[in-house]
């Protein structure tokens, strides 16, 4: 067998391992073995590339890439937080499309008669995931106004650099004198400066609540350029794993977007967040009723069924092995308890799923959206852990929200429903919440663990 077949067989075992390893990440129960089964794919595929047949390397430096790159992998995977990870995954597509970027111009640079279109698509969709991306981690990471930043004529800028782009990239003639490597070279360079650019414009109209759906996107983006990349080099790894990941980005964005009911389209060009929405009810006219943790003991001592929703705040907090800790003491106490998870609550899909499991709250609790909306009809309580857009019944009556539309969980049909959070602020979404001031409403403020062990400290004695 010719060394090129192995290599070719090698990138077939990394591509099996790759989409193996993305299924088993589709559930909780299997998702770490299938982030195992993933990176030993990508070892796979490292491996046969530095072997590959008749090409040579320079060791040291790819070594110490090696090295640096692991040591930065290492401190951040071991300290960034479960809540921090959109940011985290920020940085990786911005230096994912970076580093297609950069491969793609190190080809053009060094053999001219590289295919002009290919050479500018990665390096176009590489550099505009690299601006686009740091700035959605800006604004998510508070270093920039988390807000939509919006100004007159920002869309049609937007659309004269895109359109400019593309006319570069399919006809490069039509603006540079043509079939000379230094006029194709200005080409190139601008093509670079405008995606840059476009990666700024697009994503600074775009609110911070809907940046989780942006990094999403861009991370398809980052596929999409590193595919592109291994067509110019006629590397298949890279054309697969590229794929790959263009293919699960924009996945994983749809369901982001249906889990909010809103069109992929409103979210790039509706600037939702643009300034803090005066939709829903003011805190003065809500009539708030705050209770005790003692009290909200001696309301779920009297209760038969439970529901308890976990949200954003129960993640900040690191509640959710006391969450778990009150629910088995209620259960032990005979009453029914169950989970309702939200697609979007939390910062991504799956995200309350994965905190539960880590408290070894088993699945068969855990209940989706359209499972659980008919359970609140006949429940006595429902428990909300830092859950606020998820929870507002805005969404399903009040068409000024900029969360009209979204599926919600019908907590307002229990019988009492206790909310657990720090303030009145609102949440992502920078709405307040009409939930807070019903009838069969009451607030536990306080942070979501010290609550709980409060709570537990509570029931345990009741
Ligand atoms: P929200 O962001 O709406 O609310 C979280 C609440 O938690 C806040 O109101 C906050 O109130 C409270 N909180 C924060 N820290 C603590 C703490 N230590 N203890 C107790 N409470 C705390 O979260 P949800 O989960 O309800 O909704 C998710 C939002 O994210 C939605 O708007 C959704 O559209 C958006 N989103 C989610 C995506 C996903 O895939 N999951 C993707 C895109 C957007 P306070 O400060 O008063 O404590």
């Amino acid at each position: 067998m010719e060394a090129i077949q192995i290599t070719n067989i090698l990138y077939l075992v990394s591509a099996i391992a790759f989409i193996l390893g993305i299924k088993r990440l589709s559930h909780p129960k299997t998702a770490r073995s299938g982030n195992l089964l993933s990176s030993l794919g990508m070892l796979i595929a490292v491996i046969a590339t530095l072997t590959y047949p008749g090409k040579e390397f320079d060791f040291t430096l790819i070594l110490s890439g090696v090295a640096i790159g692991t040591v930065i992998g290492l401190i951040f995977a071991t300290r960034v937080q479960m809540t921090e990870m959109p940011q985290m995954v920020a940085i990786f597509n911005g230096l994912g499309g970076a580093a297609s970027a950069f491969v793609a111009s190190s080809e053009f640079l060094s053999s001219p008669d590289s295919p002009f279109i290919i050479v500018c698509l990665s390096v176009f969709i590489g550099s505009l995931t690299f601006t686009g991306s740091f700035v959605a981690f800006g604004k998510l990471q508070g270093f920039i106004s988390g807000r939509a930043i919006t100004f007159k004529g920002q869309q049609v800028t937007n659309a004269i650099i895109a359109l400019l782009s593309v006319s570069i990239i399919l006809a490069p003639g039509l603006f540079f004198e043509s079939s000379i490597y230094a006029g194709y070279l200005n080409a190139f360079y601008i093509v670079i400066v405008l995606a840059l650019l476009l990666g700024v414009g697009l994503t600074i109209p775009i609110g911070g609540a809907d940046m989780p759906v942006v990094i999403s996107l861009l991370n398809s983006y980052s596929g999409i350029a590193a595919a592109a990349t291994g067509f110019l080099l006629g590397n298949n790894a890279l054309i697969i794993s590229g794929s790959l990941v263009g293919a699960s980005g924009l996945i994983l964005t749809n369901i982001m977007c249906k889990g909010m009911n809103r069109s992929l389209a409103n979210v790039i060009f509706g600037a939702v967040g643009s300034e803090t929405s005066s939709a829903g009810s003011t805190q003065q006219e809500m009539n708030i009723k705050s209770y005790s943790t003692t009290e909200a003991a001696m309301i779920l001592d009297a209760a038969e069924k439970i529901i308890i929703v976990p949200g954003y705040g129960l993640a900040v907090a690191q509640a959710q092995h006391v969450a778990r800790e009150v629910a088995d003491t209620l259960e032990a106490q005979g009453k029914k308890v169950l989970y309702a998870i939200h697609p979007v609550a939390g910062r991504m899909p799956g995200h309350m799923n994965v905190l539960l499991a880590e408290a070894n709250v088993s699945y068969d609790v855990l209940k989706d959206l359209d499972e659980i909306n008919p359970e609140f009809e006949d429940c006595d309580v429902a428990l909300i852990l830092g859950a606020n857009d998820v929870v507002n019944p805005a969404a399903r009556h009040d068409e000024s929200s900029p969360i009209y539309g979204m599926p919600i969980l019908n907590v307002d049909k229990s019988r009492t429903v206790i909310i657990n959070k720090r303030s009145m602020n609102p949440g992502f979404a920078g709405v307040q919440n009409e939930l807070f001031g019903y009838d069969n409403s009451i607030m536990v403020f306080g942070d979501a663990k010290d609550m709980l062990n409060d709570l537990l400290k509570e029931i345990k004695e009741l």
